[in-house]
């Protein structure tokens, strides 16, 4: 026996109340994609949003390894510790090939899941990378009306999903191992230089120097890059997601950063700016897809897409051919 679906506003109101079950079913809304989900989603989301924003968001990136679901079940409980609430959203672009879910295929985050303190939301996986995105940046407004004021994006260190995450967040923090140079090889240049805040992971047992090294390293590369924001100098930290050393000392440096960008208003530029590129890729990702489903289109785009692979014609020509159909100008 099914209850009758709740409405916008009484989902609303449960996830204001905190509870969690209704938060799990509000991010399953917003993660369909079909039409009438979209709309109650929509619906849903107009009702949570005079109470998101209460949060600091906190992007987390690094290669599959670095230690990033240790980290975050460690800096999780921490920050739980220190009176706060903490959802851990993920951003996995693998997933569209895999099928998989990187929080959601293996036992991570074991003492983080059980407490009452702490929402973790495994991704979805399919969609384009501009779609979970969407998916994510709205289940991060639920999770911050229903009072978690620590909101982690998780996502792994591929190269495709930094700057989809470093667009939703307040901070980006990039995990890093031990071993210097050969590290910095192995990391995009570009992923690097979009970090405000870097954590070289592991600094125990025997890899205490190389951590420290590698800190030296990091340093010395940092020099030489632009920072992010002109407020603020990225630090290089280490710690120790296993032991638990240092973590405290990365929220504090969280706490640095919130409040230095607070005071110049840097922070309020940045949510600014990440909400109208937000927009502008709501208007592509909706004009891609009108495009793609329109039936003169559709008819069409098979032949195009042949007759540019095989250099019969310009990609121009042919995007302005198609262009045409779907804005009703063919002749
Ligand atoms: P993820 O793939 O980035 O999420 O990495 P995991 O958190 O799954 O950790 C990968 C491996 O590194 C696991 O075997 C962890 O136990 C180990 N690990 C994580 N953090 C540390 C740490 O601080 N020190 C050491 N020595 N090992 C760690």
């Amino acid at each position: 026996s099914r209850r009758p679906a709740a409405s916008p506003a009484e989902t609303a109101e449960a996830i204001r109340r905190g509870d969690r079950r209704a938060l799990a079913r509000a991010i399953t809304l917003i993660e369909s994609t079909r039409a009438d989900h979209r709309a109650m989603a929509e619906e849903l989301l107009a009702e949570l949003l005079p109470h998101t924003g209460n949060s600091i968001r906190i992007g987390i990136s690094g290669v599959p390894g670095v230690g990033k679901s240790t980290f975050i079940e460690a800096f999780g409980l921490h920050v739980i510790g220190q009176g706060h609430k903490v959802a851990v959203l993920a951003v996995d672009p693998s997933s569209q090939r895999t099928g998989g879910s990187i929080l959601g295929d293996k036992t991570r985050m074991e003492e983080l899941t059980r407490n009452t303190s702490a929402f973790i939301r495994p991704s979805p996986s399919g969609g384009t990378l501009g779609g979970v995105a969407r998916r994510t940046r709205e289940a991060m407004l639920a999770c911050e009306a229903a009072g978690y004021d620590v909101v982690i994006v998780e996502t792994v260190g591929v190269g495709q999903s930094e700057t989809a995450v470093s667009d939703m967040v307040d901070l980006f923090m990039l995990l890093l191992l031990p071993g210097g140079g050969d590290e910095l090889q192995g990391i995009k240049k570009g992923i690097v230089e979009l970090a405000d805040l870097i954590v070289v992971n592991k600094a125990d047992g025997a890899l205490v120097n190389a951590a420290r090294h590698a800190v030296a390293e990091y340093r010395h590369a940092l020099a030489l890059l632009r920072s992010p924001s002109k407020d603020w100098k990225v630090p290089v930290l280490t710690c120790s997601a296993a032991t638990r050393i240092g973590v405290p000392e990365v929220w504090e440096t969280i706490g640095k950063y919130r409040s230095t960008l607070s005071a110049t208003g840097a922070l309020d530029v940045r949510r600014a700016e990440q909400a109208r590129a937000w927009m502008w890729s709501e208007i592509a990702e909706t004009l891609t897809d009108a495009f793609r489903h329109h039936p003169a289109v559709r008819a069409d785009l098979a032949t195009a897409e042949y007759a540019v692979t095989h250099a019969e014609t310009t990609p121009t020509v042919a995007a302005r051919a198609l262009l045409e159909k779907f804005l009703g100008r063919s002749r």
